[in-house]
């Protein structure tokens, strides 16, 4: 929902993730410490995740520099991308999946706000932290 291209590749090893990641110039999320040491040698994009909630996770994001602003620009079930159909109402081009702006909406612009309040008030950078259309690999599940 915040509109990152995010991968999610089945149990592909390490060093085909590595190499995957820098060819589409995507930033590995995992809680592999290993993986995460082997990205700074091999000079990959790495975020290693430590919180078990998406709260929590997402703060680490936000730390790292990725821009966690509600944007629907990619479908949550498939990742393709979405078109404006009406106003304020997207459509996925791959499975159909509609979105638009409602509560579930508004929760997750609260919640999304309250992650970039908890930034601000560590004192980190609040305003300057997207970075363009970064590609981010989700690789949560090890
Ligand atoms: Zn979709």
């Amino acid at each position: 929902m915040v509109g990152l291209d995010v991968a999610n590749p089945e149990r592909s090893d390490d060093k085909e993730l590595l190499v995957r990641a820098k060819a589409e110039g995507r930033i590995i999320l995992t809680r592999d410490k290993a993986l995460d040491d082997a990205c700074v040698t091999k000079g990959a994009r790495c975020i290693l995740i430590k919180s078990q909630s998406l709260e929590g996770q997402l703060k680490e994001m936000a730390d790292a520099g990725i821009a966690i602003e509600l944007n629907p620009q990619r479908c949550t079930i498939c990742n393709c991308v979405l078109e404006e159909v009406k106003v304020a109402k997207w459509q996925c081009t791959g499975c159909g999946k509609l979105y638009w702006h409602g509560s579930h909406w508004r929760n997750i612009e609260e919640f999304l706000d309250r992650i970039r309040r908890n930034i601000k008030s560590e004192g980190n950078q609040v305003t300057d932290y997207r970075i363009g259309n970064e590609n981010v690999s989700k690789d949560l599940e090890r």
